[in-house]
């Protein structure tokens, strides 16, 4: 097509232009994007070609970050309600920046030389948490929470706590070298750029795409089958697909054993304190660096130091400890907790049929099996075990608020981590990869204040805002045992709320409740 400027036409003056390079902050992908500014002010958003992660690819809402700037309903002054006016009446008046922050730093001093916890600091999906808790942390307030709480905050608790990453700004699936690839209870916002490129390329490259959704849009729309879920229900699926991977033996012993707790023996006293706790030999001269947990050498028939590197341990069965204490593997609890999740048992809940389950089953494992990845690259493993190559079973799995943003997500999400777990999928090529500085500890070593004694006047907050409970004594109540905060969090009544309960303090001010 020819160019339809006449001769007379000028080039455009850019001389008041320029194009800066930054990353879109609209959502967790981080996408790279160029920003034109005609006399400082931004006029246009592209993808940046030259970003590895988006290679210019930009979503509708990334280009809409200008409206960020120029948007007529922003607030371009702070505002404050008109003397005499109603609450809620709408009434303000704009004032200067100065006159805001007056106003600001008397009352929050105040409040942080009485009574920090005066202060709530609660604040939107603004991908600033970093900088808004450690505010909080440093004002000494222990009210701070993010939207995470009624979002996808099931999504990063349940798999964190169950294997220390979770999807998203975690880790995510490998598509490069996957076969086959689930995703399920994810709309098109989760992980949007980046996983529309990655999976363009998986279909090119012959990978079976299964989208597990109530509605077939978007992402699923492209899949090459799509199974129709009830909402709500995907933990129901999980469990049942957990049961038929054990049944039908496709689940991998030896990553089970190597990088799981699976063979490690479960003290079944119901007499003792540490009933349903890991056994542990606490004399044991061998610990190892799971501690002085315990397997059962199916060889020696003995118990033997977890990760022995010569043993070879029972996934399943009952034994006795030299002492007399019976104790299980977990892998054998799991079985056993799972046998009455059958297909049958699901297919009620999900509305997905029972036959369709036990096929699923059966692909997921097989496709782990049989299609097993080894790509050459030396590696040391953690308990000093050195190997010549780094394999994979490539089944990979995305999954998003469609799993979180129910009351079971959380165990919903643990149910999912479990089944990665059975299928080897874990860290390795062709399944799920953790981004640093993830995998964390399970859980993080992240812990808030345990008392009202935390908090104290025109002083930091004596713990994290927002952590990862582990035990009792870890919660952030009272002598009472009462919740410390407004909203609840890290209390009895919600113990492992992690990005806070921003929701429960609407709910408790319309009740009164403090
Ligand atoms: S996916 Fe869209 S909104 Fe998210 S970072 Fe990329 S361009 Fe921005």
């Amino acid at each position: 097509m020819k160019a339809r400027h006449c001769a007379s036409e000028q080039p455009e003056d850019r001389s008041n232009q320029e194009t800066k390079t930054t990353t879109c902050y609209m959502c967790a992908c981080r996408c790279g994007i160029r920003v034109t500014l005609r006399d400082g002010e931004v006029r246009y958003i592209e993808g940046n070609p030259e970003h590895p992660l988006n290679k210019g690819v930009i979503c509708a809402k990334g280009a809409s970050g200008i409206m960020k700037q120029v948007s007529p309903a922003r607030l371009s002054k702070p505002l404050r309600r008109k003397p005499g006016a109603e609450r809620g009446a709408g009434e303000f008046e704009p004032i200067s920046w100065e006159e805001a922050f007056e106003i600001m730093a008397q009352r929050l001093s105040h409040l942080r030389a009485t009574d920090p916890k005066k202060f709530a600091l609660f604040t939107g999906r603004d991908q600033m948490q970093a900088l808004t808790g450690l505010f909080a942390k440093q004002f000494g307030t222990p009210n701070y929470a993010a939207h995470g709480g009624f979002c996808s905050v099931n999504m990063a608790a349940g798999m964190i706590y169950t294997i220390g990453g979770s999807f998203w700004e975690f880790g995510g699936p490998d598509l490069e070298r996957a076969k086959l690839f689930v995703m399920i209870g994810t709309a098109e916002d989760h992980h949007s750029n980046p996983l529309k490129m990655a999976i363009s390329q998986f279909k090119r490259s012959g990978g079976k795409f299964i989208a597990i959704n109530p509605i077939r849009t978007g992402y699923a729309a492209i899949a090459d089958e799509w199974v129709a879920i009830k909402p709500g229900t995907d933990g129901a699926l999980f469990m049942a697909l957990i049961r038929e991977l054990i049944k039908q033996g496709l689940f991998d012993r030896d990553f089970l054993i190597r990088y799981s707790n699976a063979a490690q023996l479960v003290n079944l006293d119901a007499e003792r304190d540490d009933f349903g706790l890991f056994a542990q030999d606490t004399g044991s001269a061998e610990e190892t660096n799971t501690g002085a947990k315990l397997w059962w050498d199916r060889t020696t028939r003995k118990v033997v130091p977890s990760h022995s590197q010569e043993a070879s341990p029972c996934l399943l069965g009952e034994y006795q400890l030299d002492d007399g204490t019976p104790v299980k593997p977990a892998f054998q609890l799991l079985a056993e907790r799972v046998e009455s999740c059958t297909p049958e048992w699901a297919a009620d809940i999900t509305g997905i049929a029972a036959d369709t389950i036990r096929r699923l089953a059966h692909e997921l494992g097989v496709v782990a099996r049989d299609h097993k990845i080894e790509l050459p690259v030396a590696w040391t493993d953690a308990w000093g075990k050195q190997h010549t190559v780094v394999t994979g079973n490539p089944v990979a799995f995305h999954a998003m608020r469609g799993l979180a943003a129910h009351s079971n997500g959380f165990q919903t999400i643990r149910a999912l981590s479990i089944l990665m777990t059975l299928l080897g999928t874990i860290d390795r090529p062709g399944g799920f990869r953790h981004k640093a500085p993830f995998p964390r500890p399970i859980p993080p070593g992240v812990k808030t204040p345990t008392g009202p004694e935390g908090v104290q006047p025109n002083t930091p907050l004596g713990g994290a805002p927002l952590g990862w409970p582990a035990a009792p004594e870890d919660l952030f109540v009272d002598e009472q045992g009462e919740p410390v905060r407004i909203d609840k969090a890290f209390s009895w009544e919600y113990p492992l709320s992690v990005h806070g309960m921003m929701h429960n303090v609407i709910t408790n001010a319309w009740r009164g409740d403090p």
